[in-house]
């Protein structure tokens, strides 16, 4: 398997880490849940929209997501007739 290059935390580096995380201060997060065995995959920030790809941690399904479907840490699906 390919390992990931090291990467040298410099304080540039630190300070745009901590820059990023000061900008999500104050805003509501949900869980978003893998489709396939409903474990916890990723937060999502109340200003988040879009599209995110996410692979899950437990059982490895790959899966997209649409951030605005995506309710009270449950991903609800809307049934379409054709
Ligand atoms: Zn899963």
């Amino acid at each position: 398997m390919k390992q990931a290059a090291q990467r040298i935390l410099t304080d540039e580096i630190l300070q745009n880490i901590r820059k990023h995380e000061a900008g999500t201060n104050g805003l509501k997060r949900r869980a978003l849940r893998c489709h396939y065995c409903n474990h916890k995959e990723v937060e999502i920030f109340e200003d988040a929209r879009g599209h995110v790809k996410a692979k899950c941690g437990k059982c490895g399904h790959e899966a997209i997501y649409n951030v605005a479907f995506c309710r009270n840490g449950a991903v609800r699906f809307k049934l379409l007739t054709l």
